[in-house]
């Protein structure tokens, strides 16, 4: 058998989850209701709050992907069990997110925290446009202290435009946050060598450093004990989460404060990133975007870049091309020397018109108020 794709364990990977600055959390379906009755399972989910209040309690913010308004909704409309029509997951879920929303609100108002739900669809999460849409609100939202509750948006999601699954969802959600550490909480522990069941070799894998088809493999094992549709979604959103620097957990929600049992040492897989999420942020943004247009600055604000700052809008002297917001644009000092790349927080006419001024004055000029940045510091390359 091919060498496993791990690397020497690190002493603890668990403590990456008690150092992360910003923790997204994933919970599927079969944790929050129960597959018998349909019932929201509201003890286990107030457990969880109570391990998300340690968190916070610590400084670290949370984000939370929550699976379960379909579970939930198909119950209370009567559907039939088995597997539903496109149609009918879209009105299940419909019934369902209110009840998922609300069960979150209470769960987590108990320890005093506010709930924002916050509904994605695939395109939110594709166009560069409203990918940084959703990245300021959901930066805006923990600025201000909120936990996001996050699912799809299954009711406007057709086939062909829609995840389907939370699991690359919160991947998504994890590279659009700048995340750096994602729990997928599920039924099962991690990622095996084998079928544990039918394999007493079956090892489960304690850290991964890279997606190589040996894991992949793994994961698409057909009798795999760990289903291999949940599977292939877990290591496909391990690829997105590696991508963006986010270190990734797959690990038991089974137990109760299934947190305080990862920061214990239960047994989980961990997918280990070669860099942090700024850094992959950074190598997107200067390397793999194409520029559309360039922004001239001076040497104030060519000093102002290299020691670490945004580009304000005074700083910026011409604006070539034709852009919109988000998009990347090259960035050059007074005498043509690229300083390096960034996504913009205007579009060209607009970034014309404010070009020169301070930004308190943005608002007169544009009729709104937009971003004090020309180009936020998080969304710059320096070459
Ligand atoms: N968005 C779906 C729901 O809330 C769940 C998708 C999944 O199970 O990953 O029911």
């Amino acid at each position: 058998m091919a060498a496993l794709p791990m690397i020497a364990a690190e002493p603890n990977p668990s403590d990456r989850l008690k150092a992360a600055a910003r923790v997204v959390l994933k919970i599927g379906s079969a944790l929050l209701v129960d597959q018998g009755t349909g019932q929201l399972r509201t003890a286990w989910l107030a457990a969880l709050a109570q391990d998300i209040a340690l968190l916070r309690e610590r400084g670290q913010e949370v984000v939370v992907v929550s699976s379960g308004a379909i579970a939930l909704g198909r119950r209370q409309l009567g559907l039939a069990p088995g597997v539903l029509e496109l149609e009918q997951s879209q009105a299940a879920a419909a019934v369902g997110q209110i009840r998922l929303a609300h069960a979150w609100q209470q769960a987590l108002a108990a320890h005093g925290f506010t709930v924002a739900q916050v509904l994605l669809t695939l395109g939110d999460t594709e166009q560069r446009r409203r990918y940084l849409n959703g990245r300021n609100t959901l930066g805006t939202l923990l600025k201000l202290g909120a936990v996001p509750v996050i699912n799809e948006n299954d009711t406007v999601a057709t086939t062909e435009i829609r995840y389907g699954d939370n699991d690359r969802l919160a991947a998504r959600v994890a590279e659009m946050a700048s995340a750096d550490c994602l729990v997928l909480l599920s039924d099962v522990d991690g990622l095996y060598t084998a079928d544990p069941t039918k394999n007493p070799d079956a090892r489960r894998l304690e850290t991964v450093t890279g997606i190589t088809p040996e894991i992949e493999a793994m994961a698409g094992l057909p009798s795999s004990a760990v289903g291999s549709g949940g599977m292939i979604t877990k290591i496909a959103a391990a690829r997105i989460a590696l991508g963006a620097g986010c270190t990734m957990a797959i690990a038991s929600g089974r137990v109760e404060h299934p947190l305080r049992a990862i920061e214990a040492g239960a047994g989980c897989t961990w997918f280990l990133p070669a860099r942090s999420p700024r850094q992959a942020r950074k190598l997107w943004i200067g390397g793999t975007l194409v520029a559309k247009g360039t922004l001239f600055v001076d040497d104030g604000a060519a000093r102002a870049l290299a020691g670490g700052r945004s580009l304000l809008p005074a700083g910026v002297t011409r604006v070539e091309g034709t852009f919109d917001r988000g998009d990347a644009v090259v960035v050059r000092a007074a005498d043509g020397r690229v300083l390096g790349r960034g996504l913009i927080a205007y579009g060209d006419e607009d970034a014309r018109a404010i070009a020169g001024h301070r930004s308190g004055e943005i608002e007169a000029l544009l009729g709104f108020r937009g971003r004090d940045e020309m180009i936020h510091r998080d969304d710059l390359a320096l070459d």
